[in-house]
């Protein structure tokens, strides 16, 4: 079955919502991309590609300053 409701002859560009054309006969296919997941299905393909399993990965991550840091930065600025 197809996955989308519109199809197009692959040979004529006739519109139908059928997989056989209604005017020639010949094959047809869905006319229009599928539509877009929220799912990530390249997300394997990404990690690989970025190699999250190494160390030097996750120290290249942005990181904040620690809570200590961040006290006095404010008491600080309160006192000026
Ligand atoms: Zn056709």
């Amino acid at each position: 079955m197809a996955r989308q409701l519109l199809q197009q002859c692959l040979q004529c560009g006739a519109w139908t919502l059928s997989t056989t054309c209604p005017a020639c006969g010949a094959k047809a296919q869905a006319a229009a991309p599928l539509k877009w997941s929220p799912e990530d299905h390249r997300a394997e393909i990404r990690r690989k590609m970025y190699n999250v399993e190494d160390t030097e990965w996750a120290q290249s991550l942005a990181t904040l300053e620690t809570l200590e840091e961040m006290k006095a930065t404010h008491v600080a600025e309160e006192e000026e």
